[in-house]
């Protein structure tokens, strides 16, 4: 049979069923995901929002393979965080995922470019190659000589902000997880970050889930996925990005 390019749906790079997970025991139990349900296709940006507490942290640390789930299933990237032997997680988060968390954590002894080029380093790139290679992406968040060479402590939140930015996407990796990544930007950082971003995800098989209040970005989603205590409720198109808005009466 022959099937038109277009009707062939993407594979899903990030499928949840009835994700749970519960912080603690006993009376101070607190049950962080109540059934997740999410399907996030490859070269897609989906952004994740909710309430203070609604479990959105929870949830990317899960498909982050940061935090183990209780129960329910979860493919990422084809596979499966439970089934995978001890320091497999490891070697796939490093390879496959970039972090953006709402610390930074950046080293406070490395410089900027340094600390960019960590996750090429962690996974044996020579020094001088890893170094190039966090400096091309420093560049593209706005960063000058200068900047690359500064001490995280020598720069603004923002500009923190961006090496962290830099730092996930610098291993080209399948998968990006973002914490609020433009908090601390004005609006013109926050839009060349989301820029970014987008030719990040468009046209490749990668997927980025962004976690965000920032209204100003939403345009820049594919899907907007909200939740509310512990579950995805309802998954939205974005305010209309090149055509017109809708017009409700
Ligand atoms: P959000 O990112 O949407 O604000 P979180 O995923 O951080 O939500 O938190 C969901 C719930 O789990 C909240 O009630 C929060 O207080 C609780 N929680 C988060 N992290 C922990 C933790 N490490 N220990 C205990 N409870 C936690
Ligand atoms: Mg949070």
């Amino acid at each position: 049979m022959n099937t038109p390019a277009e009707s062939v749906p993407s594979p899903a790079a990030i499928s949840c069923r009835g994700v749970t997970k519960t912080y603690g025991h006993g009376n101070a139990a607190v049950q962080a995901l109540r059934g997740v349900d999410l399907e996030v296709r490859a070269g897609e940006l989906l952004m994740l929002v909710g309430p203070s507490g609604c479990g959105k942290t929870t949830l990317i640390s899960v498909l982050a393979g940061l935090l183990q789930r209780d129960a329910g299933e979860c493919s990422v990237l084809d596979r499966d965080y439970l089934q995978m032997a001890r320091g497999e997680t490891t070697r796939f988060r490093g390879q496959n995922i970039g972090f953006v968390f709402q610390s930074f954590d950046l080293i406070p002894a490395l410089t900027a470019a340094e600390n960019a080029a960590t996750p090429l380093l962690i996974s044996g790139m020579q020094w001088h190659a890893a170094l190039e290679q966090a400096r091309a992406v420093l560049r593209k968040v706005g960063f000058d000589d200068r900047m690359m060479r500064s001490l995280p402590a020598e720069l603004s939140g923002g500009q923190q902000q961006r090496v962290a930015i830099a730092r996930a996407m610098v291993h080209n990796p399948k998968m990006i997880v973002c914490d609020e990544p433009t908090s601390a930007l004005d609006s013109e950082s926050g839009r060349m970050v989301m820029e970014l971003m987008r030719q990040f995800a468009l046209g490749s098989d990668r997927v980025l889930v962004v976690v965000t209040h920032d209204a100003r970005i939403f345009e820049f989603a594919d899907r907007i996925a909200r939740m509310e205590d512990g579950r995805v409720t309802r998954i939205e198109d974005p305010p209309s990005r090149g055509h017109e808005p809708e017009h409700h009466s």
